[in-house]
C-alpha cells in the first residue's frame, strides 16, 4: 500500500495541491485522486488542509513538527497524532523522501555526495560540505539544466525536468538526517580526525548551487525556501541560504520585489557581452547590460549586496585586462566577487587558472574596492565541486 501511494506521488510532480483542489471541486469528483506530497506544502497550506478535513490546526502543527523538527519519515512513527487525523492524513498525503542510490565521500572526508532517486526514477545529486568551519548543503533545483553553460557538467547533460518544492526540501531533510546520525550517522559524524564537528549538528547553511538554474524554476524554489525557513520546522535562517543564478533577469527583478532575505549570487564569467556569451549561451537572451541593470535594481531594492561568481579559466577569462574590465563593470556596486578556479568536466577542455594568477586577479579587483575571495577546491576527487554535478541515467523529457 505504501509503495502504491509512493508511486502515485511519483506522478504528483505536476502542480502541487492538484489533488487537494480537485477533490474540493464538484465537477472534478470523478477524477482519480492523486495523493499530495506532504513536503510540497507550506505550513499554512497544511493547516488550511487540516481545517478543511475538519481537524484543528493543532494536529497539523504536530504533524509538521514530527516531519521537520524530529525528522520522522513514516506515519507509524507519529504516535501523538490522533488516530482519525493520522488516518485522514495518510490517505490524502504521502511522505516522499528521496532514497539514496549511491553515496561518495571525498578523500579528505569533508565532502559527501549523494545520488538521490526521484519518484519517477530520475536522479539528482546533493552535496554535504563540511569546511570553512561549518556544514553546508548544496542542493539541486532541477534534474539537469537548460542553460547550457559550456564548462558545466549539469549544462552539458541538458534539461530533464524541474524539481517540485518537496523534492528540493527532501534534499535538505536528507542532509539534516545524515547530520543527526539517523542515516549514515557515525561515519559522517567522525569522517576524519581533522573534523571540527561533532554529532547531532543541525543543517544551518544551504546553497542552491547544485544541479539546475533556480530562477528557471522560480515558484517551486521559493516555496521550498519558505518551507526550509519556517521557524516551526527546519528553521534555516533566510540569511543562511544563498541562491545562485546564471542571470535570469526576470527572476532577479521578481526576487528584488519579494521579501525573501536570501543571499543572491550571480554567475558572471565574462565582462563584456561578447566574452560572456561564449561561455554562457543564455547571455544572448538576457544581455549583460540588462543583467547589470537588474542587479543594480536588486541591490537598491533589497539594500543587500550581490555575490558575483567568476569561474577562472586559464587563458580565457583570467587576464589582468579582464580583471580591470570586471572592476570597471562592478565598481560602485555593493558587491563581492567569488573566484572559482575551473573544475574539470567531461565536456570542456579548459584548465583552471593557477594560484598566482588567481591572486593577481583578486588584487586587481581589490583596487576597485571589490572584496574578492578564491573558493576552496574541495570534493573534486568525487566530482562534487562547482559545476561537476551530473547524472547519466536521466532521459530528457519528451
Ligand atoms: N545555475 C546556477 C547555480 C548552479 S552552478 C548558476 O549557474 O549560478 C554553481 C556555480 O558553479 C556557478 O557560479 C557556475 O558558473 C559554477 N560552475 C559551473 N561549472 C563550473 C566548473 N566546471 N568549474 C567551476 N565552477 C563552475
Ligand atoms: Fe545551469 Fe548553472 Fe550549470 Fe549554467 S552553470 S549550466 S546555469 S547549472
Amino acid at each position: 500500500m505504501a509503495n502504491r501511494r509512493l508511486a502515485l506521488c511519483g506522478r504528483g510532480f505536476t502542480p502541487r495541491l492538484v489533488s487537494a483542489r480537485s477533490r474540493s471541486h464538484p465537477s472534478r469528483t470523478n477524477v482519480p485522486a492523486t495523493p499530495v506530497n506532504f513536503y510540497d506544502l507550506t505550513r499554512a497550506e497544511l493547516l488550511a488542509l487540516a481545517v478543511r478535513w475538519g481537524f484543528t490546526p493543532v494536529h497539523a502543527a504536530r504533524l509538521w513538527a514530527y516531519a521537520y523538527r524530529e525528522g520522522v519519515e513514516s506515519w507509524a512513527e507519529m504516535p501523538e497524532l490522533p488516530a482519525r487525523f493520522r488516518a485522514k492524513a495518510e490517505s490524502e498525503l504521502c511522505l516522499v523522501r528521496l532514497p539514496v542510490a549511491s553515496e561518495q565521500q571525498s578523500s579528505d572526508g569533508f565532502t559527501h555526495k549523494y545520488l538521490l532517486s526521484l519518484p519517477d526514477d530520475r536522479r539528482i545529486e546533493t552535496v554535504l560540505m563540511r569546511y570553512t568551519g561549518r556544514v553546508t548543503a548544496c542542493i539541486s533545483s532541477q534534474a539537469g539544466c537548460a542553460m547550457g553553460c559550456v564548462f558545466c557538467a549539469t549544462g552539458q547533460m541538458g534539461f530533464v525536468r524541474h524539481l517540485t518544492p518537496g523534492e528540493i526540501v527532501a534534499q535538505a531533510l536528507h542532509v539534516d538526517a545524515a547530520l543527526r546520525g539517523s542515516e549514515t550517522g557515525a561515519a559522517l559524524a567522525q569522517p576524519h580526525s581533522l573534523s571540527p564537528h561533532s554529532r547531532h549538528e543541525r543543517l544551518r547553511n544551504i546553497v542552491l548551487m547544485g544541479m539546475g538554474e533556480p530562477l528557471h524554476n522560480y515558484d517551486a524554489v521559493m516555496t521550498a525556501i519558505d518551507i526550509l525557513c519556517d521557524p516551526a520546522g527546519l528553521a534555516v535562517g533566510a540569511r543562511k541560504i544563498t541562491l545562485s543564478t546564471v542571470g535570469v533577469v526576470p527572476g532577479i527583478i521578481r526576487l528584488a520585489d519579494e521579501a525573501r532575505p536570501v543571499h543572491l549570487a550571480v554567475s558572471l564569467h565574462g565582462a563584456t557581452q561578447e566574452e560572456r556569451a561564449v561561455l554562457v549561451p543564455v547571455a544572448k537572451k538576457w544581455p549583460l547590460d540588462e543583467l547589470m541593470a537588474a542587479c543594480r535594481y536588486y541591490i537598491a531594492r533589497q539594500e543587500r549586496r550581490i555575490f558575483y561568481e567568476w569561474t577562472l579559466i586559464e587563458g580565457k577569462n583570467d587576464s589582468a585586462e579582464t580583471a580591470h574590465a570586471v572592476g570597471r563593470l562592478l565598481r560602485g556596486q555593493q558587491a563581492q566577487v567569488n573566484l572559482i578556479p575551473l573544475n574539470p568536466t567531461a565536456g570542456y577542455a579548459g584548465e583552471p587558472t593557477g594560484r598566482e594568477s588567481a591572486r593577481h586577479f583578486q588584487q586587481i579587483l581589490a583596487e576597485y574596492g571589490l572584496p574578492c575571495t578564491v573558493r576552496q577546491r574541495r570534493g573534486i576527487d568525487i566530482a562534487a565541486g562547482c559545476g561537476q554535478l551530473a547524472t547519466t541515467d536521466n532521459k530528457p523529457v519528451g
